[in-house]
């Protein structure tokens, strides 16, 4: 699957308009074509199925059919997650999608597809090409969610030959040197094709020092941007082991660009203007389409809000009373608020980035965001024009069930 069709599965998701019918989210972990833990799968559908009555359990039920078909004839060999998103009703809808890399066992029910794994997916495991260069090849190993595909890029002709038809030394040694220039240029083209067909957005050079060196010196600025790691070929390691080095090298990188991040979050907010923090914050500006990255921690868990049915009003602070204190209405619904950021993050094409273990982040309550113009500005302003006037910005829950700041 392309990044470009796997974003765009997300954003269905994302956008998907509610229904009556519930909407079941699963993801499980499987192996050689079979469910991981199905007792830990029969577990899940049991409780799930008990918590629905009437009309609900029936549309609950219609859901479910489609996908324990799709898991019991449809999953790859080779596949290692599964994600399944069904509804019944009016508006049916069905999602199946297969990767390369493990996902939880993991199932849910509710009003609105539940797509933080996918989020979590697309953070750590996307995507990257590895050059694995020696004295005369160059290939490329490109890996979309840990699925692998290698190409020979360029193979230079066998030098030795050109010995034996009566070259001179110094001959062959200026011939070696054109060749090897002309080369390292041709697998750059080559390299730089792939990665802007592919959309890939980080660069592992593997292989002969020497070579990996001059290709290096020969990367372009905005791929040498890309590049994170180089990594010494040892021996006789063959591809696979390069792949599995460079897997860890990515993981590794990924590491460093969430630490990145988060050290930008807190410079930006203790500067004051192009960042908010919390969940209240965090949420609002979501809402109002000023992130430009949202953050957030793996073990955020904030306490659901609520949502109004009559007049659509949503609060992150927990309702107090039984009460819309806009329309008056009793029929008020819990708002999922991890994952109603997360879809907002997807419907306004925001950067996620995950964090763990991050002792800031717990500290800022577990979410945060980069914003692309100051917060408080009616429009887009950009940060130069922050001025003491935003810090008067008001949140819509402010004053409403009396939550704290923040969390
Ligand atoms: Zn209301």
């Amino acid at each position: 699957m392309e990044l470009r069709e796997f974003q765009g599965h997300i954003r269905r998701l994302a956008t998907l308009p509610k229904t009556r019918a519930p909407v079941v989210s699963c993801y499980v972990r499987v192996e050689g074509g079979d469910l991981k833990h199905r007792s830990v799968f029969a577990g899940r559908v049991e409780e799930l199925r008990r918590s629905f009555a009437g009309e609900d359990a029936r549309l609950f039920e219609e859901a479910l059919t489609p996908i324990e078909r799709f898991l019991s004839t449809e999953v790859h060999r080779g596949s290692k997650g599964v994600a399944v998103f069904s509804r019944a009703g009016r508006q049916p809808f069905f999602l199946a999608l297969q990767f390369y890399v493990p996902l939880p066992t993991w199932i849910a029910a509710d009003t609105l597809p539940n797509i933080y794994h996918l989020v979590e997916l697309k953070d750590t495991y996307w995507r990257f090409v590895v050059l694995v260069c020696s004295q005369d090849t160059a290939r490329i190993v490109s890996v979309n969610l840990g699925a692998v595909t290698l190409d020979l890029l360029t193979e230079r002709p066998d030098l030795r030959q050109r010995l034996g038809r009566g070259w001179s030394k110094e001959q062959f040694q200026r011939h070696r040197t054109t060749r090897t220039r002309k080369f390292v240029a041709d697998t750059v083209k080559a390299l730089s094709g792939i990665m802007a067909a592919g959309n890939y957005d980080h660069l592992i050079l593997a292989g002969d020092s020497g070579m990996t060196a001059r290709v290096r010196r020969a990367l372009p600025p905005h791929m040498a941007a890309r590049l994170v790691r180089v990594i010494r070929k040892s021996g006789r390691s063959g591809s696979w082991e390069i792949v599995a080095q460079s897997i860890s090298a990515f993981l590794e990188a990924e590491q460093e660009e969430s630490k990145a991040t988060v050290d930008a979050l807190q410079q930006q907010l203790r500067t004051g203007s192009l960042a908010v923090a919390g969940t209240r914050a965090s949420y609002w500006a979501l809402k109002l389409g000023q992130v430009e990255t949202l953050v957030m921690s793996t073990e955020y868990a904030p306490r659901p809000g609520w949502m109004c049915r009559g007049c659509r009003i949503d609060r992150t602070t927990e309702q107090l009373s039984n009460k819309c204190p806009a329309c008056g209405s009793r029929s008020l619904e819990h708002l999922r608020i991890r994952e109603a950021m997360l879809r907002l993050a997807e419907q306004h094409r925001c950067q996620v980035e995950l964090v763990r273990d991050s002792a800031t982040m717990t500290r800022l309550g577990g979410v945060g965001c980069l914003l692309r113009f100051s917060h408080g500005a009616a429009g887009r302003v950009p940060a130069r024009a922050w001025t003491a006037r935003d810090r008067s910005y008001s949140y819509p829950d402010a004053g409403v069930a009396g939550g704290q700041f923040g969390n």
